[in-house]
């Protein structure tokens, strides 16, 4: 990370959607903060004597990415993922702000916890936002102190990682987290559905004499949440969305006006269950990797508007809770370092332009958390993400700055790379 008083991004093209701005410009940061945006046409500002410029002809200037479904791991699971790698490995993703997932030892669901993470990341590569538990210890019997949390520093809560099977529960958790102005999350899942699952159910995990997890696992859970939602008047987001039901659910839902978003992540429009036919645990993730069906329906659903954002979900895991039986490996796959190639395959395959990308990945996870960033506005935070959308490289793993490596992308041929990324107009990411 280094510090420069004055950067200026030259000649690339400038997409903001919340100030419809799609251009070929120069953007100059000074002090931190979004100084000026000019044309070569337009007469340029006084830039300062000490000044970096680079030049990024063909790359995107867009908003610093943000992330908000991320496991950190820290504190409890440090042979896993930091703070600090985590963030590391945000900011080599375009990343400037994660949301962080409470499903820590011990579980972020106090002040204490909130305040720890919020001390660690003072010296971490991108913003960090704290979301706290829904209950206490996430074991969804009583709530947690949402006040609390939220004045600590905390965005939202959930108890990701386990659904909250108990709907008067999550009934209070919904207008005790409005009166709190903090964002419910919902990881849509019935246990009873989907215990001892491993993978999709279907034809594959029968002939692969593996225990499935069905798709009315999520959307039992998802109609749950929906109609709490509509009850109470009270927003909820539903976490990585993940099959073609859900996705009809939350249109039919948002087309009547409940207060819902939701999010995906990029491998439920990138794989499908045929990635695990190799009983490979990297493809292992809960929800589970689904049909091509529903892989169509999600990318559909991200083309209509109906999925708000796309999410990581980054999960990191050593290779003690992967390289084991499929059955008893642990749930999830990292995603921060990959994100962006695969979301550009949905841009270049023209399902999505590169304003509905930016909103994807930006924009509207900052309007959703309620957080800054998400847009390149003059005075704004200099919270900027360079891609070059062309640049293709193969996934190794040790070009992985995620402590853990747990990627069915390994080996892949992808497109579309961050290389440049500034938080508060400090380089924490530099290819270039
Ligand atoms: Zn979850
Ligand atoms: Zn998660």
């Amino acid at each position: 990370m280094s510090m420069v008083q004055a950067i200026l991004l030259k000649n690339g093209r400038v997409i903001d959607p919340v100030n419809k701005l799609d251009k070929k410009a120069s953007l100059l940061v000074e002090k931190g903060k979004i100084k000026a945006i000019f044309t070569a046409r337009q007469k340029a500002p006084v830039l300062p004597k000490k000044l970096l410029s680079i030049d990024l002809q063909g790359k995107w200037i867009v908003p610093g990415l943000i992330d908000m479904h991320v496991h950190l791991r820290e504190p409890g699971e440090e042979h896993k993922e930091t703070i600090a790698s985590g963030t590391r490995a945000a900011a080599a993703g375009g990343f400037t702000a994660v949301a962080c997932m409470p499903n820590t030892i011990p579980v972020n669901d106090n002040q204490s916890v909130t305040r720890l993470i919020l001390e660690k990341a003072e010296t971490a590569f991108a913003r960090v936002y704290p979301v706290g538990a829904i209950s206490k210890g996430s074991q969804g019997k009583t709530l947690a102190e949402f006040g609390e949390m939220k004045q600590a520093g905390a965005v939202a809560v959930t108890d990701d990682g386990r659904p909250v099977m108990d709907s008067q529960l999550m009934r209070r958790a919904l207008e005790y987290a409005s009166n709190h102005k903090v964002l419910v999350i919902s990881h849509s899942e019935d246990s009873s559905l989907s215990r001892y699952g491993a993978m999709n159910e279907g034809f594959i995990s029968t002939s692969m004499g593996l225990r499935g997890i069905p798709h009315i696992a999520e959307e039992v859970m998802v109609y749950r949440d929906l109609a709490l939602a509509d009850y109470t008047g009270c927003h909820l987001h539903l976490a990585h969305i993940s099959t073609g039901e859900s996705v009809s659910l939350i249109r039919q839902a948002k087309k009547r006006g409940f207060p819902v978003t939701a999010e995906t992540a990029p491998h439920y429009f990138t794989l499908t269950e045929e990635a695990v036919k190799d009983y490979n645990t990297n493809a292992k993730m809960n929800p589970p990797l689904r049909t091509r069906k529903d892989r169509a329906a999600i990318i559909e659903a991200i083309k209509d508007g109906t999925i708000d954002v796309i999410a990581t979900d980054h999960a990191p895991h050593s290779v003690l809770e992967k390289d084991i039986e499929f059955d008893q490996a642990a749930n999830g796959i990292i995603g921060l370092e990959t994100s962006v190639p695969l979301a550009l395959a949905l841009f270049r395959k023209g399902h999505i332009d590169a304003f509905r990308l930016v909103e994807l990945l930006s924009s509207n996870p900052a309007r959703i958390l309620g957080v800054g960033g998400g847009a390149l506005g003059i005075g704004d935070a200099a919270d900027i993400a360079v891609i070059d959308p062309e640049q293709r490289f193969i996934l190794q793993e040790h070009d992985i700055l995620s402590q853990s490596k747990n990627s069915p992308f390994i080996g892949s041929e992808l497109q579309g790379k961050a290389v440049l990324t500034l938080c508060g107009g400090r380089i924490t990411h530099n290819l270039l």
